[in-house]
This record gives structure tokens, sequence and C-alpha cells, in this order.
């Protein structure tokens, strides 16, 4: 069976041919226009899709050594994420699939993040359900609960901002470029996480806040340049340890309580920010520490891409689940 997936949800439009679960292609175009505003402008991010879907397709079609007739389905993310941006993918899927006349299906991006786990991937276990699931992205900081590919339950999430968001905020006051993640993760390798201190946040249950520590980050540099301007570049990468080691230890703090809450004990992460090397060694440690078996996803389908889309869209159509040509996208779209 071949699938193929399209994304564009956010800033990065992508396309992915899979075979039985296998990839042969995961094209993924960047847009560069936002780095200098600081975020993803909306309106640019839907111009630069209308641009880039074509031949990013066109790209993993072509590198997966397919032609488009030998396509079984055409799987395309339906939400969540900015309207325009995913209007041009889901436009654009239905019309091909339409032409081709194959089966469309509909792909929720944050349950892609999780089953990316399922690609067949030399090196890397699939989870046994039940498991958790944490997905830390850009828009989302959620612990799920998968008790089987598509029964999945939100058992936990951010109240304010997300995980993605503390990383790329913080690093706006540090004067690091956007998106400041990848950055803060390798100055952190380089720093002393104990060197500054910053409260974590005190919420319920299962829940998450992250807005408060962005503040605190924020009062905390402006007082220590007030004594010497020149702190943040003198202490960047302690800054960057600290700010990286308080949010891990916050993610961590919930997953155990998670675990302990449903004895549950495979625990996976997905999303952008399961990427970040701090939250894959503090996983590893968990291994010993708590008695968990972890898992972590190859590196290029952690941020956007539509691998994680193609392996939905496969799993769906061993179900014969298909959608039809009024089906629409979905800015708010939940698991
Ligand atoms: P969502 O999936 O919630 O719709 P999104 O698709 O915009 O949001 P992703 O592409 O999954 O988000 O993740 C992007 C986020 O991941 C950014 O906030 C970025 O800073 C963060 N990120 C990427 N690599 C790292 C890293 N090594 N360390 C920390 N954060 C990282
Ligand atoms: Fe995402």
């Amino acid at each position: 069976i071949y699938i193929l997936g399209i994304e564009s949800s956010c800033d990065d439009t992508a396309a992915a041919v899979m075979h039985n679960g296998r990839i042969l292609s995961n094209i993924i175009a960047n847009q560069k226009i936002h780095e200098e505003y600081g975020g993803v402008v909306p309106e640019l991010a839907s111009r630069a899709h209308q641009q880039n879907i074509v031949p990013v397709v066109h790209q993993a079609l072509k590198k997966a050594g397919i032609t488009k007739e030998q396509l079984n389905a055409i799987a395309f993310t339906k939400g969540p994420g900015l309207m325009g941006s995913l209007l041009v993918g889901t436009s654009f899927a239905k019309s091909l699939a339409y032409g081709l006349d194959i089966p469309l299906i509909d792909v929720n991006h944050m349950q892609g993040h999780i089953l990316a786990h399922y690609i067949d991937e030399d090196g890397f276990e699939k989870p046994p359900f039940p498991f958790l699931a944490m997905t830390i992205s850009g828009g989302h900081t959620q612990i799920v609960r998968c008790d089987s590919y598509f029964d999945m339950t939100v058992i936990g999430e951010t109240i304010d901002d997300a995980v993605g968001e503390a990383f790329d905020k913080s690093g706006k006051i540090l004067g690091l470029g956007y998106p400041a993640g990848p950055e803060i993760d390798k100055r952190a390798k380089l720093g002393n996480p104990k060197a500054f201190k910053f409260t974590k946040p005190k919420v319920d249950e299962l829940n998450f806040s992250f807005s408060g520590l962005k503040t605190a980050i924020l009062y905390f540099i402006q007082n220590e340049t007030k004594n010497n301007p020149n702190f943040v570049e003198e202490n960047l990468n302690d800054i960057c340890a600290s700010i990286q080691y308080t949010i891990i230890s916050i993610l961590i703090d919930k997953l155990k309580l998670a675990s302990k809450e449903t004895g549950i004990k495979h625990i996976a992460i997905g999303g952008g920010v399961s990427a970040n090397s701090g939250i894959r060694q503090a996983l590893k440690d968990g291994e010993k520490k708590f008695g968990w078996t972890t898992y972590v996803p190859k590196f290029e389908f952690t941020t956007d891409n539509a691998a994680m889309i193609a392996i939905v869209g496969h799993l769906k159509y061993l179900e014969q689940e298909f959608a039809d040509q009024s089906v629409a996208a979905s800015a708010r779209l939940k698991i």
C-alpha cells in the first residue's frame, strides 16, 4: 500500500510517501521568512504553502521512485493548526484524491506526533498499548493515554503556554533567534543547569503551566542586567542550561504522577520538543529510576513532518476509515 502524506498545519510544507508502513521519502520545505518576525506570521505561512506544495509533493514522489498513479490513498492534516495553512493542504489533498479517484484520509496532527512511533524503522521499538504519550510541541503540551491507535484520551494539558513556546519565548528574552528551542538545547550542553534557580509552577493534577516561568525569567534578566549590563552574554550557557533543567523537571514530575496514577510504565514522547537532548536523557534516566520503558522518536519525526501523517493514513487505510470530499480543515481539532 502506497500512501502520500501531506502536512501544512503551521509553517512547514511537507510531503512523504510511505510503503506498507516504511518511509520512502520525507520532504520538508521550511519557511525561513518567519525568522525575521520572531514567530510565525499566518498570512505569510499560507502564501508560502501555496508556493511550496506542488514542488514538495513532486519531490516526495520522485524520491520515492513512484508515480502518483501508484498511490493507494492520500492522507492530509485536517487540524489542529493555522486555518490558512491547513486550507492549502486540505484543498490540495482533496483535489488530488478526486483527480486520481483514490481514497482521502483526514489526520489529526497531534495523533500524528504520537503515532510517528509506529513508522517501521530499524532500531526503533513500537510502544505496546496501553502507553502514555507526552506530546510536547510548539502549540501543545499534553499527556495522552493511548489504549489503541485511535482510542486516545488527554489526561493532562497546559492551561496556558505550550512547552515549545516556553523555550521560544525564553529565547526571545535572551535575544536568541526563532525558534529558540534548538539553540537553548545546544547551549544548555555547555552550561551548568544548577547555576540559576527558577521556581516551578504549582498546577493541579496532570496539567501544566508555562507562562509564569517566562515572566520569572524576564524579571530575573531585567534585575541582573541592572547590576551588570553584560549579564546575559557572560552567562548565556548557564542561563540556557538552567531554563532547560527547570522545564524538563516540570515535564518529568508530571509524567511521574501520570505513570503512578494510571499504573502505566510505557512512556513515549512526541512533538518538536522531543528533539531536545535533555528531555531524551531524562527519559532514559527514568528507565532506571522509575522502571519505565521509554520510546523516543527518530529525530526527523519529532518536529513537523509528513511521515507522521502518512503513518496515520496507513493505519486508517487498514481500517478503511476514509473521509469524503465534504471534509473540512479544523483549526481547533481535538484528539
Ligand atoms: P503543534 O504540533 O502543537 O501544532 P508545531 O507543529 O508548531 O506545534 P512542532 O513543529 O512539533 O510544533 O515543534 C516546534 C517546537 O519545537 C518549537 O517551539 C521549537 O523551539 C521546539 N524545538 C525544536 N527542537 C528543539 C530542541 N532541540 N529543544 C527544545 N525545543 C525544541
Ligand atoms: Fe506539530
